[in-house]
């Protein structure tokens, strides 16, 4: 433990950890580090024992089931917190689904079905969220989600998740505007490409990778603990007058506008 106390008496809910790369759980353990209680939520059956297994050493008694394109999903995560807990300080929302099939090839052969779903998943979901846990958050609050710069930029392959990722932070400022006379702050983490479940759904996932380390000025990729560090500052008083925010942890990624000369080779 640090001698950090950011955290103490503080209690939040995490979404969408599936396993240990997950950036909802490296956001956990550095919360945790800082003296959090966390209630977590998985997707399904399937991800219930990896979830539980994981929170165990740290005992959480609250991991709760939710698929969030069932809205009475999500409001049992809520009665259930209202009930247990009375009120939550934080909230991160780590949650994003497409169908693969559509996140190779070309963006204009989008799916109205798969456009649809991508958006509510990785969309909506949020501020349904934002909805059930504004009368929780009574004291204030804070809350992060998860963007790309994809949102912002056109990337190969990230497709109609990109289109998601910019409503999302759209969203983020409409939520951050709404939400903010009750000192609700809300934010979200550009993070860059890492290595998880639904990283490697994108296609050409691995290049994509190699390409982000080489350009970035950092000259490598983002670790888990970094986005935990964010986090640590976005859900804190550290950051408390930051709020509508997209933040990059992408090793300086988005500063760039070429990869550097050095690997210019296969252009002569
Ligand atoms: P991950 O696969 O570990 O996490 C994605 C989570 O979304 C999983 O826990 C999954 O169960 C959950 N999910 C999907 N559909 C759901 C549904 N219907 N209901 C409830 N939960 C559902 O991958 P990750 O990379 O940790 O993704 C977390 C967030 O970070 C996502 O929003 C993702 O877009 C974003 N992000 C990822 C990267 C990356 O390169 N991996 C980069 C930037 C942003």
């Amino acid at each position: 433990m640090s001698d950090s106390k950011l955290f103490s008496g503080k209690r939040g809910l995490i979404m969408g950890v599936a396993n240990d790369k997950s950036i909802a759980w490296g956001m956990a353990q550095a919360l945790y580090e800082h003296g959090a209680e966390i209630a977590y939520t998985y997707q399904g059956d399937a991800f219930k024992k990896r979830v539980e297994g994981l929170v165990a050493p740290y005992g959480s008694d609250l991991i709760m089931p939710c698929d969030v394109s069932k809205e009475e999903d999500i409001a049992n995560v809520f009665e259930t917190l209202k009930k247990e807990w009375g009120s939550i300080d934080f909230i991160i929302h780590a949650v994003a689904y497409s169908n693969k099939e559509e996140l190779k090839g070309r963006y204009v052969d989008t799916t109205l079905e798969n456009f649809l779903h991508t958006m509510h998943i990785s969309c909506y979901s949020f501020t349904s969220v934002m909805k059930h846990a504004e009368p929780l958050m009574e004291n204030g609050g804070s809350a992060v989600t998860l963007s790309y710069y994809g949102a912002e930029k056109v990337m190969p392959n990230y497709n109609v998740m990109g289109v998601a990722k910019a409503a999302l932070e759209a969203s983020t400022r409409y939520l951050a505007a709404d939400l903010g006379r009750k000192n609700i702050r809300v934010n979200a983490i550009s993070a860059g490409p890492m290595r998880t479940l639904a990283g490697s759904a994108i296609g050409s996932a691995r290049k994509i990778f190699k390409y982000s380390e080489l350009t970035s000025p950092l000259h490598r990729s983002v670790e888990l603990k970094e986005i935990g560090g964010t986090g640590v500052y976005l859900l804190s008083e550290l950051s408390g007058a930051v709020t509508g925010e997209v933040h990059y942890v992408d090793c300086g990624f988005n500063a760039v506008g070429m990869c550097p000369t050095e690997y210019w080779e296969e252009l002569s």
